[in-house]
C-alpha cells in the first residue's frame, strides 16, 4: 500500500493459504484448518483498516486453494458473507480456486458451484487451467508433464460457456503458457503468451462476439518475466499478474542489506564500534530491519506497477 500510494495506485493485497496460517502465530506449513482462516481474515480486516491511512485503491485476494483446502476456502466466503450483511460489500474481493489437479470437468462444475454463492455477494472467482510449474506455498509441480503447462483454448472455451452463464458472475482465468513459480536459470522456461492471443482469437469466433479479449487472464508465476512477455500477456488479456518470488527477494534482499550494513553492532546486546559498552538495542530491534525489507519491496513493487502499466487506473 505504501508503494502504491507513491506511484498512485492501485494495489492488490493476497493472501496465501500458509500466509494466512503464519499471520496466526504459526508455521506457515499449511496444515491448519482454523489458523489458515483466522489468520486470512484477520489480515483483510488489518489491510481495511490500515488502507485508510493511504487512500489508494486496494483489492484484497486469496491465492492457490486446492481441492483438500476447501474448508480455508469456506471459512473465507463465510466470513465475507457476513461482512456483507453488515457493510453491503464482501471481506474479500476476490478469491482463486485452482482445481487444476482434478478433471476439467469436476474442476469446471465446482467452480460454477462456488461462483453461483459468491456472485450474491459480489465476489470474483479467479479459476485455474493447466498447470503452473514450479514450486509454491507447498505445492510442487516442479516435475509436471510439460505438455500440461499449456492450456488448449478448448478448455477455456468450455469454461467460459459454463460461468459466463452464472448471473452476476465475475470470473478471470489462470490459463498456463509455460509460466511457473519461482525464478529459474534463464532457458529452463519457455513462456508462450501467443496461446493466450490465440486461445481470445478462438474465443471471439465461437461467440461471434466484437470484443477481441472476450476472457480476462491472469499470469501466475510473473517473477523472473521479461518486459516484452509481460506487455505481451497485457495485450493478449492479462488483467492481473503475480509476483511472489521477486517481491520475497526484494524483502529478503533489504533485510540481507541491513544486517551487513550494521553488522558491528549485531554481534551482541552491549558492545560495538563506539564502545564496549554502548547498548545495541536500536539496532537488534526487529523492527529495523524488517522496515529495510520493507523499504526495498515497496521500491519494487513501484517498478512493477510501472511494467504492469497499472498505475492510476483500474
Ligand atoms: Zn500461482
Amino acid at each position: 500500500m505504501e508503494a502504491a500510494k507513491k506511484a498512485g495506485g492501485p494495489v492488490m493485497v493476497t493472501f496465501s493459504r500458509g500466509g494466512g496460517q503464519f499471520l496466526a502465530g504459526k508455521a506457515a506449513d499449511n496444515t491448519d484448518d482454523a489458523a489458515c482462516i483466522a489468520g486470512t481474515v484477520a489480515g483483510a480486516l488489518h489491510v481495511r483498516q490500515v488502507a485508510k491511512l493511504y487512500g489508494v485503491p486496494v483489492i484484497l485476494h486469496t491465492d492457490h486453494c486446492q481441492k483438500s483446502w476447501l474448508p480455508w476456502f469456506d471459512g473465507l466466503i463465510e466470513a465475507s458473507e457476513e461482512y456483507f450483511e453488515k457493510n453491503g460489500e464482501p471481506l474479500f474481493s476476490s478469491h482463486m480456486l485452482d482445481l487444476s489437479e482434478e478433471s476439467l470437468e469436476d474442476n469446471i462444475a465446482i467452480c460454477k458451484k462456488y461462483l453461483e454463492r459468491m456472485a450474491k455477494i459480489n465476489l470474483l472467482l479467479e479459476m485455474e487451467l493447466g498447470v503452473t510449474g514450479g514450486e509454491e506455498d507447498g505445492v510442487d509441480n516442479t516435475d509436471v508433464d510439460s505438455s500440461r503447462l499449456y492450456t488448449q483454448p478448448e478448455e477455456v472455451w468450455q469454461v467460459y460457456e459454463t460461468l459466463s452463464a452464472v448471473p452476476n458472475g465475475n470470473f478471470t482465468v489462470a490459463a498456463a503458457f509455460g509460466n511457473v513459480h519461482g525464478v529459474y536459470a534463464p532457458g529452463n522456461v519457455s513462456l508462450k503468451p501467443v496461446i493466450l492471443h490465440n486461445t481470445q482469437k478462438f474465443i471471439k469466433e465461437k461467440l461471434g462476439c466484437d470484443s477481441d479479449k472476450p476472457v480476462s487472464f491472469v499470469f501466475h508465476g510473473g517473477s523472473g518475466s521479461s518486459l516484452e512477455d509481460i506487455r505481451y500477456a497485457i495485450e493478449a488479456g492479462v488483467v492481473k499478474m503475480n509476483i511472489d518470488t521477486d517481491t520475497q527477494w526484494a524483502f529478503w534482499d533489504g533485510m540481507n542489506d541491513y544486517q551487513k550494513k550494521n553488522k558491528d553492532y549485531l554481534q551482541a546486546q552491549i558492545g560495538n564500534p563506539e564502545g564496549p559498552e554502548k547498548p545495541n538495542k536500536k539496532y537488534y530491534d526487529p523492527r529495523m530491519s524488517l522496515r529495510s525489507g520493507e523499504e526495498k519491496m515497496a521500491d519494487r513493487l513501484v517498478k512493477c506497477m510501472e511494467d504492469l502499466k497499472c498505475i492510476d487506473r483500474l
